[in-house]
């Protein structure tokens, strides 16, 4: 559908995408998921492509382009119909690197951005921990310097795209025991450094095709030019960095919830029960009529946000929104569109069982809807 925020140009690359997606990520979900793991290949197709550094600027390698790239990306890759690959690849171009453009220096951005934009190198972003998520402010892998080096020491969890990245973009302590947000730091750290270890691959209920790491740093030395930034200004990095994350979030949340309204209208024209189409059953017409209704609300509230964050206005307060009604109503979507399959629902070879599996993630990761609530009622002063 085109939008007015939407160019020409924004389209052709949507096509663009929506091609690859057809033509080379459709075909292979069913083993991909069954595998549960996609080859690398697709980075570097990406990469070749020119939709991983689309909305990069064009010195760190990217082709220039304004966050309605971005936007387009995510909406074309729910085409897939498999959460795990777009999640993989929106790690690569909108959560992992993004800081890197931002505070990197030249080397960083030449060592990591520049051949994670090209699809060469596969990012990972670590944050989360075994004993924190949520509670970013009180993570306990520790940084410390020694002779010009960082010395890590920790564990993360959760970490998409953690069993076979390159480089992760991670957040350390470097501040004492006890310093809280204001000791924390982000570094770009290789991942073929002596004593990292990927402890286990997790087995998850959804997003199969995607890899979701447990990893170890024991006496991990990098280098302090590594860092990204200023020391002790990690968090505030990160809750910038959150910004683009739950953006991109929102906006497949939301295109993904169309996509399986869409699928889910078509079979229930085409299913019978009782002599006529289930769609003619009042029950799901209004059904429908109402999901219909809060996608396309949830889709302004999404694509408002997108605007002001392209605009470089603070947009905190759309993002948070935008993130927690799409990702509640894309939940909400796939429960009602299960439901309408009634048995086929349930069956595998149906995409809306695995929508239903994979979408159940989008009101945890990168902040709980809870969360998102949290920092709301902070913004609005009930906090
Ligand atoms: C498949 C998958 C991929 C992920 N990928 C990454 C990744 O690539 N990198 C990364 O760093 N992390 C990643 N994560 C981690 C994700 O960001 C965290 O799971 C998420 O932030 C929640 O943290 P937690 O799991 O520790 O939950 P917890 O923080 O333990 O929360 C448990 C529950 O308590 C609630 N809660 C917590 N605090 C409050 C509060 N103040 N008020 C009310 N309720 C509260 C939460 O909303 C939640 O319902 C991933 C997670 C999953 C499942």
């Amino acid at each position: 559908m085109l939008m007015t925020f939407f160019r020409e140009e924004h389209e052709l690359f949507r096509k663009s995408v929506l091609n690859f997606v057809e033509r080379e990520i459709r075909p292979h979900v069913e083993e991909w998921e069954r595998a549960q793991s996609f080859p690398r290949e697709i980075f570097r197709r990406c990469g070749e492509l020119g939709f991983l550094g689309a909305h990069y600027p064009e010195e760190v390698g990217g082709s220039g382009g304004d966050w309605w790239y971005a936007a387009a990306w995510g909406e074309a890759l729910t085409h897939g119909r498999c959460a795990g690959v777009a999640m993989a690849l929106m790690v690569q171009t909108d959560m992992a690197t993004p800081v890197i453009a931002e505070l990197g220096t030249r080397e960083q951005k030449e060592e990591f951005l520049a051949p994670a934009l090209r699809g060469e190198k596969i990012a990972a972003l670590g944050i989360s921990e075994p004993g924190c998520g949520s509670d970013v402010a009180s993570l306990r892998t520790t940084a410390r310097r020694v002779e010009g080096d960082y010395v890590i020491n920790g564990a993360k969890c959760w970490i998409t795209n953690g069993t076979r990245a390159d480089f992760i973009t991670l957040a350390v302590r470097t501040g004492p025991e006890g310093s809280g947000f204001g000791g924390i730091s982000l570094v770009t750290f290789p991942t073929d450094v002596k004593g990292f270890r990927v402890t286990r691959k997790i087995a998850k209920i959804g997003n199969h095709a995607s890899d979701t790491a447990e990893l170890s740093f024991e006496d991990c030395r990098i280098p302090v030019r590594y860092l990204l930034g200023e020391e002790n200004r990690g968090f505030y990095y990160i809750m910038q960095n959150f910004q683009g994350e739950r953006l991109i979030a929102a906006v497949s949340a939301v295109a993904g919830a169309q996509l399986a309204l869409d699928e889910t209208i078509r079979y229930t024209q085409e299913r019978t029960a009782f002599g006529r189409p289930i769609l003619k059953f009042q029950v799901w017409r209004h059904t429908f009529a109402q999901l219909a209704t809060e996608i396309e609300a949830a889709r302004w509230l999404t694509y408002r946000a997108v605007d002001l964050y392209n605009r470089k206005q603070d947009a905190t307060r759309e993002i948070t929104m935008a993130k927690l009604f799409a990702g509640e109503l894309a939940c909400k979507v796939a429960d009602r569109c299960l439901q309408a399959h009634g048995g086929f629902g349930y069956a595998e070879e149906f995409p809306i069982s695995r929508y239903y599996r994979d979408v159940r993630l989008i009101t945890i990761g990168g902040g709980t809807s809870e969360i998102m609530k949290e920092i709301l009622s902070k913004r609005m002063g009930w906090g």
